[in-house]
């Protein structure tokens, strides 16, 4: 009788490396490839909540993420240029980690259970068929209509909090701030350039910094900055899209990307990970046809992520909104209701 069939995971990111560790504890063989190296760093707020988390325990991963230093977040607070909320209670903790020890701990994983990655391999694009996943994150967009995304992330020390999460906004966007493992705070923003817009871009320091006079620009006045964590994107896409709509298997960002106002990106790729292993593993033990495992996982991943999608987009666009940001800074601070309705509908 033959033995179970490979998958190929095309990317290996939070989505390709839980979903070949998902597939390995099932004795599925699976070979990853990625583009990078490990470890490295990415543009991410590095802030985890939600129902990923459920999923990382059902992976069996949540003693990877302590062992890999990760720190608990219980308390978090929004300011504007002008406006400061005292700090609230997250609704349930989350989990702050860098992608510098996070990928790296869950390759080193995927290779302990058996996995094959291989690293330094850009597949290319236009890969597709039986027995492969899409894991390849974010699909980029050169020049969308209207605005321009781009990302920013710098590790710092010697930034004083008064929160576990911290939520920035101004006109251009947002940065939030998160402690990490060991003593360090993850400075991470999204900004947009609107297509008309003249003159040079700032300086990665000078953007990230703040309005002069804001909380940030206080916050990060002492700052010293790792420079080797530095890291940017650009071209990003944040219209949702439905797995269904995609030809192939996809899981994480490759679907479709949540604002990452949410901090919720990672906890979804972590979701449609292991919510496409049982459907897999069926296809890998010849249980069920490629077409059918396709079906069920984009119905689960549709049906999972659909409502907090449309709740995202509307939460981003409120506190992108320059005359908005300021009432609701002050419902925030006022309201439990707003806060905790915020948080929960987009998780
Ligand atoms: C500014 C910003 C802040 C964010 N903050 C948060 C946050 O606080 N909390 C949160 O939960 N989420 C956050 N996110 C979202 C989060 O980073 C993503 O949702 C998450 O990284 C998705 O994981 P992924 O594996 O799908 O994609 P990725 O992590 O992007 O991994 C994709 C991998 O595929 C590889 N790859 C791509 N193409 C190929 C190819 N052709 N061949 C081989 N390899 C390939 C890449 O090298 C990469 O390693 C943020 C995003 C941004 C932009």
């Amino acid at each position: 009788m033959a033995g179970p069939q490979s998958i190929t995971i095309v990317g290996g990111g939070l989505a390709g490396l839980t979903l070949g560790i998902g597939l390995r504890q099932q004795g599925v063989p699976v070979i990853l490839h990625e583009a990078g190296q490990y470890p490295r760093h990415r543009v991410c707020g590095e802030f985890i909540s939600g129902r990923g988390q459920a999923a990382l325990v059902a992976l069996g991963l949540e003693g990877l993420m302590t062992g890999a230093g990760a720190v608990s977040a219980q308390t978090a607070a929004f300011f504007t240029a002008t406006r400061s909320s005292s700090p609230r209670p997250l609704p349930s903790p989350a989990l702050c980690l860098s992608r510098f020890a996070l990928d790296a701990a869950l390759a080193e994983k995927f290779r302990a259970l058996g996995g094959d990655v291989q690293t330094g391999q850009r597949v290319p694009a236009d890969f597709t068929g039986e027995g492969f996943v899409r894991a390849t994150g974010r699909r980029a967009q050169a020049s969308p209509a209207g605005a321009r995304w781009f990302g920013l992330k710098v590790h710092a020390r010697n930034v004083p909090l008064v929160a576990d999460l911290e939520m920035h906004v101004s006109s251009e966007g947002y940065v939030g701030l998160c402690r990490i493992e060991n003593g360090g705070v993850n400075v991470c923003g999204l900004f947009r350039r609107r297509a008309e817009e003249k003159g040079g871009a700032k300086h990665w320091r000078e953007q990230l910094s703040g309005p002069p006079g804001s909380p940030l620009r206080q916050r990060l006045a002492g700052a010293s900055f790792d420079q080797e964590s530095f890291c940017s994107i650009a071209g990003l896409a944040l219209s949702p899209r439905q797995a269904a709509s995609h030809p192939e298997i996809c899981v994480g960002d490759a679907i479709t990307m949540i604002p990452p106002v949410t901090g919720n990106g990672m906890s979804m790729a972590f979701e449609a990970s292991a919510l496409a292993v049982p459907a897999l593993v069926a296809w890998s033990r010849g249980e069920s046809s490629w077409a059918d495992a396709r079906l069920k996982i984009v119905q689960e991943c549709d049906a999972a992520f659909a409502g907090r999608l449309v709740w995202a987009r509307w939460l981003q666009r409120l506190v992108l909104t320059p005359l908005l940001q300021n009432p609701f800074a002050a419902l925030a601070a006022r309201s439990d209701w707003v806060w905790r309705r915020a948080f929960e509908k987009t998780r």
